[in-house]
């Protein structure tokens, strides 16, 4: 089971939502990947001018494939902070990420001095 961050009442519903809102996410990303994948699976076209246009498309798949594989993976991290009870805490220094940057990237894993040091 879930392991209660030591929070008051109203952060931890926030942290559901949070949750649900994470794993909705995920599922999106997961049906999305899928879906890319199958794409990406479909025989050649025998014209060669359509070959050249597949393959052009099949780069902007795989470019959409990795960076949705990039938001699951830190998605997944940001649910098992959540079981964890470390949410919300910069994995660097230790210190509040921040409820508004949470807000924008309910996945971060670092405050944005962090952040923008590693970038
Ligand atoms: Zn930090």
């Amino acid at each position: 089971m879930v392991t209660k961050p030591d929070l008051k009442g109203e952060a931890m519903a926030d942290l559901e939502s949070i949750k649900a809102q994470l794993e909705e996410r995920l599922q999106f990303l997961n049906d999305k990947v899928d879906e890319i994948e199958g794409d990406l699976r479909e025989p050649a076209n025998p014209d060669f001018a359509e070959q050249a246009t597949e393959a052009e498309a099949d780069e902007v798949l795989e470019g959409l494939e990795s960076s949705a594989l990039l938001e699951i993976s830190q998605i997944n991290a940001a649910l098992n902070r959540i079981e964890e009870g470390t949410y919300g805490d910069c994995a660097t220094c230790g210190e509040p990420v921040g409820e508004k940057r949470l807000e924008v990237i309910p996945y971060a894993a670092q405050c944005i001095s962090c952040a923008s040091k590693t970038a």
